[in-house]
């Protein structure tokens, strides 16, 4: 082996050392940010297209589904395809992709609150202060909201686009809007709407939710809204 093939070997294994560091570190680092993420799907799980949100489901779900506006994951997509979800919240999201485009990767199907425990009726202990609450995710009365004109919710709670979201909630009537809005801090203050227009305005719950929009109903008809 002559100096030159010594040095590329010693090149080659540099390399190699290299990039077995980057990609540890990167694992590190989504590890860190999906287990941040409760109550989430995996990043990027949104597609608009085959599998995604084309297509299927009737009614208004029908036309979410065919919306150029409406992106969702295939469980989202799934729920809208068999009914599950709340025809109020259905509305509400036309109403949102008359003038955003939006992803929402979550209704009922694939939504956890924390990692490794299975949705049920109620919220689980150890979820914020909202534990033993209901779980409007699992009555098919929430969706969550990842991604708002192509920006990620998380880190742009304060982008004009992003809180347009919340400025077109607020133009629903109260009897038909969710009751449940949850999203980012910075979002929520700059909104500086109330807990009788149906935002949650609670700290742990804002902090839960730096990366989604979420929109709920709390009851099966009717909202708590009284303005
Ligand atoms: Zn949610």
């Amino acid at each position: 082996m002559n100096r030159q093939e010594r040095r590329g070997g010693r090149r080659l294994l540099r390399g190699l050392v290299l990039g077995l560091v980057a990609a540890a570190l990167c694992g590190a680092a989504l590890v860190a940010v999906v287990s941040m993420d409760f109550g989430r799907l995996a990043p990027g799980s949104c597609s608009w297209g085959f599998g995604g949100g084309r297509g299927g489901g009737t009614g208004e779900a029908g036309e979410l589904l065919e919306s150029p506006n409406f992106e969702a994951s295939p469980a989202a997509a799934r729920d809208l395809r068999s009914g599950v979800v709340d025809e109020r919240l259905v509305s509400a999201l036309l109403e949102v992709t008359e003038e955003h485009r939006i992803c929402v990767d979550a209704f009922k199907e694939g939504h956890y609150f924390l990692p490794g425990v299975t949705d049920g009726p109620f919220i689980p202990d150890g979820y914020g202060e909202a534990g033993g609450l209901p779980n409007t995710h699992y009555h098919g009365r929430a969706a969550d909201i990842r991604r708002v004109d192509g920006k990620p919710v998380r880190g742009n709670g304060s982008d004009s686009e992003v809180l347009g979201v919340g400025e077109v909630l607020t133009r629903i009537a109260p009897d038909q809007r969710p009751d449940q809005t949850i999203g980012p801090p910075d979002w929520t203050e700059t909104l500086g709407r109330s807990r009788e227009e149906g935002w949650v305005l609670d700290e742990d719950q804002l902090d839960l939710h730096e990366a989604h929009l979420h929109l709920g109903y709390r009851s099966n008809s009717g909202t708590n809204n009284t303005r």
